[in-house]
């Protein structure tokens, strides 16, 4: 018997089959219309469902699945700031429906994130854990005492949206001086374009890392820039919480020491008690897959 795992997200939807030890046995991701109607974004969702349930041949025991936030534990519906016609779209209802008779849970795309890592993947053994995805945008989540911590309403753990600039630029989520509007991948080129960084148009976070490996002053600075934001709020985040460990994973981090490095140095500035001297930084391991994997922790709890 397999566990069915969804991973949603502005970009792509990923699906997948997991076995009783959390090993993917069978996964495909397809582009996600995001621009589109509720509908068709649903009939993108369902066609996925129905190729892994094909796959697993009916042998389904529970699904799980990893939303981008917002989501809304107590109802099932989601309203993801990237997927515009999803306000308020039942989503934890339509799977149910289409996988009737076996249980259905939904967790945010970050919980689900760290719970793979805590699984099979860089926080194994951790018991205060935040697990973080610095891409086009800045996602996280929390595993707290050893268990997910989903909050009031399955949201907690939103960290991309800690403020780190009290007057800066306006954010996606409504607010503004968000981390994420300082170390996302698109607002470091921004920054760096800003900031004199020629590039062809269309160059976006990996030529920008390049050419900070190739010494690019600017692009050094825009990295350096983000990191030291990601450090602000890992501090912040860290005194609150309590944590021992930071997981970092998402194409921003793919970038290895040119984001590590700076991250640890402004941490070590920042996060200054001594309960926080143990607290560790490092890359995520599971890639991509994490999201499927931690959903379908998520299914088997
Ligand atoms: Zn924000």
């Amino acid at each position: 018997m397999f566990t069915l795992c969804l991973d949603i997200g502005g970009t792509k939807v990923a699906a997948g089959l997991a076995d009783a030890e959390g090993v993917l046995v069978h996964t495909a991701t397809c582009p996600t219309p995001a621009g589109a109607s509720a509908e068709l974004v649903w009939v993108a969702v369902a066609s996925m469902i129905a190729d892994e349930l094909r796959a697993a041949d009916g042998a389904v025991r529970a699904v799980g699945i990893a939303c981008s936030g917002p989501i809304d534990l107590n109802s099932g519906n989601v309203s993801p700031i990237n997927i515009a016609s999803w306000r308020g779209f039942p989503l934890r209802d339509r799977v149910a429906a289409t996988v009737p008779g076996v249980p259905v849970r939904l967790g945010g795309d970050g919980v689900c994130m760290t719970m793979g890592e805590h699984w099979h993947g860089a926080g194994r053994g951790a018991g205060f854990l935040l697990g973080m995805v610095v891409s086009t945008g800045v996602g996280g989540g929390l595993v707290l005492n050893g268990a997910p911590y989903a909050g009031r309403t399955g949201n907690a753990g939103h960290v991309g949206h800690v403020v780190v600039e009290q007057n800066g630029e306006p954010c996606s989520c409504g607010g503004r001086g968000c981390v994420e509007t300082v170390a996302a991948g698109p607002w470091l080129v921004r920054w760096a374009r800003a900031n004199g960084w020629s590039a062809p148009p269309g160059a976006g976070a990996r030529e920008l890392a390049d050419a900070a490996a190739t010494g690019n002053a600017i692009a050094v600075r825009a990295f350096h820039r983000g990191a030291t934001a990601l450090a602000a709020m890992i501090a912040s985040v860290a005194a609150v919480c309590d944590l021992d460990l930071v997981v970092i994973g998402g194409g921003v981090a793919k970038s290895g020491r040119l984001l590590f490095d700076p991250v640890r140095a402004a941490l070590a500035d920042y996060a200054r008690l001594d309960f926080l001297a143990g607290l560790r930084v490092v890359p995520a391991e599971l890639g991509g897959d994490a999201g499927l994997v931690g959903a379908a922790r998520l299914a088997g709890l």
